[in-house]
């Protein structure tokens, strides 16, 4: 039984990025629950991100449309983020979730893995944020939630470049924070540990960072999606600039 059944977001529009699968998949699909129009922004295929979007829409009965963008090039954004608006009338909620790894350790890493996963993680959330704020100052309202990972508040070895993506994408939030709050528009992100999605599949069932995590498992998307709802909802109304870890206490 879902426990979205509140229609808390009905009449709002979401954008998420990276949405037709993980983590993203599941956080499009946790709003549109709570009754938001959802637009599934990504990458891959339209037919893919389209099949996630009508499987959205049938599920909920909410409006949900495919949007194909690079969220690492600018005009690619500022194109999706129009069409948005305009298919929409309105954007209350961004939720930056796209993200990849290139992982490999420091003296051997290729400047374009770098350069890459700077580009998509922290610069997407950059490009899409800069111009969907737009439309959310003018409505005078907006929720924006980044997705980070504890690698971007620890560090991780073989993971200099997305490590970085993440702490900036930790500063991004909170500068946004600062300057959008006399919007009605707050930013915070969450910093999760390790999800059972396509980018932790090759962790072995044995890996010894499983016993490391105090609640003894890999998070499900579903509870990812969970913090992110409340953050994206009037209620977290009193809540900018914060990082929430949800990593099962792995970074406490
Ligand atoms: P995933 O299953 O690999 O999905 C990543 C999504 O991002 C895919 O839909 C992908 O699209 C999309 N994407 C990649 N590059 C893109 C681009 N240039 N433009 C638009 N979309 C793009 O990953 P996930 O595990 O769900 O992770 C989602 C987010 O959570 C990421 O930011 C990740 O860093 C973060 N995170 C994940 C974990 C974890 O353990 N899984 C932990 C901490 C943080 P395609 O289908 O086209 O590739």
């Amino acid at each position: 039984m879902s426990i979205y059944q509140n229609n808390i977001l009905s009449g709002q529009t979401a954008v998420v990025t990276g949405a037709s699968r993980g983590i993203g998949l599941a956080i499009a699909t946790a709003l549109a629950e709570c009754g938001a129009d959802i637009a599934v922004v990504d990458y891959c295929d339209e037919s893919l991100s389209g099949k996630a979007a009508a499987e959205i829409a049938e599920k909920t009965g909410v409006t949900a449309k495919a949007y194909r963008c690079d969220v690492s090039s600018f005009d690619e954004a500022a194109e999706t983020v129009k069409r948005i608006a305009a298919d929409f009338g309105r954007i209350d909620i961004l939720v930056n979730n796209a993200g990849i790894t290139r992982d490999g350790l420091l003296a051997q890493m290729k400047e374009e893995d770098f350069s890459r996963v700077v580009n998509i993680n922290l610069g997407g959330a950059f490009n899409m944020t800069r111009h969907a704020v737009r439309q959310m100052m003018r409505q005078k309202y907006g929720r924006i939630v980044n997705m980070a990972s504890i690698a971007g508040l620890t560090g991780n070895a073989g993971q200099v470049n997305y490590a970085s993506s993440k702490a900036g994408l930790v500063a991004l939030t909170k500068s946004v924070a600062k300057e959008l709050a006399s919007r009605g528009i707050t930013a915070n992100a969450i910093a999760p540990g390790f999800v059972e999605t396509d980018m932790t599949k090759d962790i072995p069932e044995d890996a010894p960072l499983r016993q490391q995590i105090p609640l003894g498992r890999i998070a499900k998307p579903e509870e990812i999606a969970a913090l992110a709802v409340f953050l994206c909802s009037p209620a977290a109304a009193y809540i900018t600039g914060e990082v929430v870890r949800i990593d099962g206490g792995l970074a406490m």
